[in-house]
């Protein structure tokens, strides 16, 4: 529907003899996914929300031509019916912060010089003229920026020990391997402001010692990965990329290695076995990526919105990025908003928002009013967080000490509609299927346990099953090699601590 509403606007363009005044953009998503497809009339700053190929005359013809608003086209506010015209006023924006997110909207991501225009390279500019590599660490490790790919591991410290390690070659890679069922934000920088992950990697790679940086991305996204072979293209033209970039000795150019799609490929070892051409399997550590990573190189792996957070922090500087968020996790945070909620959309906010704030205030709150049952943050990996906890302030240890965990940023609303053992069943099966296979207590225990919760979801299973489901979990946790068998199990153990009801409904008859 949006390319169709480009080329209508265009062509209602043409007709009106109005090219001068006016010129229609493509920009990357806004995030409100619910509302679109959307145009935001600029400089008005008005915000028109679904928008059908059929209403670009409309909008020509009122708005552009005539100075008039298009009410039937603002963005109705569900509680009190008001109409609300600007992007800035919507309460699903309101509470946001827009970082990693900031060109996403704003800029046609296919136009090099639009991000130039918005501070682009200019934070790579500042650091291969100006600054040290020992500088850069620092401004980096004081800001607090930890790894967003669901680790929370801290920059600053990973291009350390990489720029540490001995040897010329060094290589840096994005990790833009984004798995978890229901996550989009990776996909949705790439997508909409390729240039801020490629400007980074040139910060990254000056830094740490590299002359080589790799994006390692799903060929599932081809939109990201056109937009940033034409973004590679465009920075190279302008030599941003290469030979003696900006006149300087430093040489720097990337490449793109297309995954499969494989879950698994998210971990680092698993990732580079990809890279390399060997099967997307994760090694045992140490060594780390860091010290024998890409070829047995130093290797520094970074996930997508970390990087797009660089060179803000080169610009702002590190108490600007340390003052926002909480005493452990800096900055912001994305999250896909995903289920039962009004809102759908990828919202960023600073850390330390509640999750009820992004529920109820940014996600408009429950579908067709139903009622607020869980949410399942941290994908496959993490665990349910009930109505008690929604007052939790987001961070990194705050939604361990919750029992669940940050994970890349998927956020799926449950309500009371929902049968929380199916829930499990549902991401224990795409963990199952994402087991690599490589050791024994991920690739048969995922299976068993998965087998047990048929069993309780066919009424078939005895309480005799649910110790083993319990015993197989603890097992699965303990003794799996790499992260995804080492979370597989979190959804069940999860569910049954806070809905061990709908366990026992299914069992009763049994026993
Ligand atoms: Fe492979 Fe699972 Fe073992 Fe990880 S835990 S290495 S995904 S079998």
């Amino acid at each position: 529907d949006s390319e169709k509403l480009i080329e209508f606007l265009n062509h209602v363009i043409k007709a009106r003899k109005c090219s001068e005044k006016v010129k229609v953009v493509k920009t990357g998503c806004f995030g409100f996914c619910e509302q679109g497809p959307i145009v935001k009339i600029e400089p008005d700053h008005v915000f028109y929300v679904k928008v059908v190929p059929k209403d670009a005359r409309t909008i020509i013809d009122e708005h552009i031509l005539q100075g008039n608003i298009v009410q039937r086209l603002l963005y109705k506010e569900p509680i009190n019916n008001r109409k609300i015209e600007k992007q800035e006023d919507m309460p699903f924006y309101k509470k946001q912060m827009r970082l990693a997110l900031r060109n996403c909207g704003l800029i046609n991501p296919e136009e090099i010089y639009e991000y130039i225009k918005n501070d682009g390279y200019s934070a790579l500019g500042k650091v291969i003229t100006q600054m040290s590599q020992d500088t850069i660490i620092d401004i980096i490790t004081k800001s607090g920026l930890r790894g967003r790919g669901g680790g929370g591991f801290p920059t600053g410290r990973k291009w350390e020990i990489t720029k540490k390690q001995p040897g010329k070659t060094k290589f840096i890679i994005c990790n833009a391997d984004e798995g978890d069922p229901g996550a989009f934000m990776d996909r949705s920088i790439l997508e909409g402001d390729p240039h801020s992950v490629i400007e980074a990697m040139a910060i990254g790679g000056y830094t740490i010692g590299a002359n080589k940086g790799i994006v390692y991305i799903r060929a599932e996204y081809p939109m990201a990965i056109s937009r940033l072979n034409t973004a590679l293209f465009q920075a190279r033209e302008l030599g941003l990329l290469g030979q003696n970039i900006l006149g300087t000795t430093f040489n720097f150019d990337i490449e793109l290695k297309l995954g499969a799609g494989a879950f698994v490929c998210g971990e680092e070892t698993a990732l580079i076995n990809s890279c390399e051409g060997k099967r997307g399997e994760p090694n045992y550590k140490p060594p780390y990526p860091a010290e024998e990573g890409y070829w047995a190189y130093p290797t520094c792996v970074n996930n997508v919105e970390t990087l797009a957070n660089i060179p803000l922090i080169i610009l702002k500087g590190s108490s600007w990025f340390s003052s926002i968020g909480t005493e452990k996790s800096k900055g912001t945070k994305v999250f896909a908003l995903a289920g039962k909620i009004n809102n759908v959309g990828l919202v960023e906010v600073p850390m330390g928002t509640t999750l009820r704030e992004i529920i109820c205030d940014i996600g408009g709150g429950i579908q067709d009013g139903h009622l607020f049952k869980a949410v399942q943050t941290g994908g496959p990996s993490g665990g349910v967080i009930t109505e008690k906890d929604l007052d939790t302030p987001i961070d990194y240890d705050n939604l361990l000490g919750v029992g669940s965990m940050m994970g890349s940023g998927g956020m799926i609303v449950l309500d009371d509609r929902d049968n929380m053992v199916n829930v499990a069943k549902f991401y224990l099966e795409f963990t199952m299927d994402e087991s690599c296979g490589r050791c024994t207590p991920c690739r048969i225990g995922t299976k068993r346990m998965y087998e047990l919760l048929v069993k309780i979801t066919k009424r078939k299973a005895s309480m005799a099953d649910m110790d083993a489901l319990k015993q197989l979990a603890y097992m699965v946790k303990n003794s799996s090699l790499c992260g995804l068998g080492q979370t597989a199990p979190n959804p069940v153990l999860s569910t049954m601590k806070y809905f061990w009801n709908e366990y026992m409904e299914l069992i009763k008859d049994v026993d």
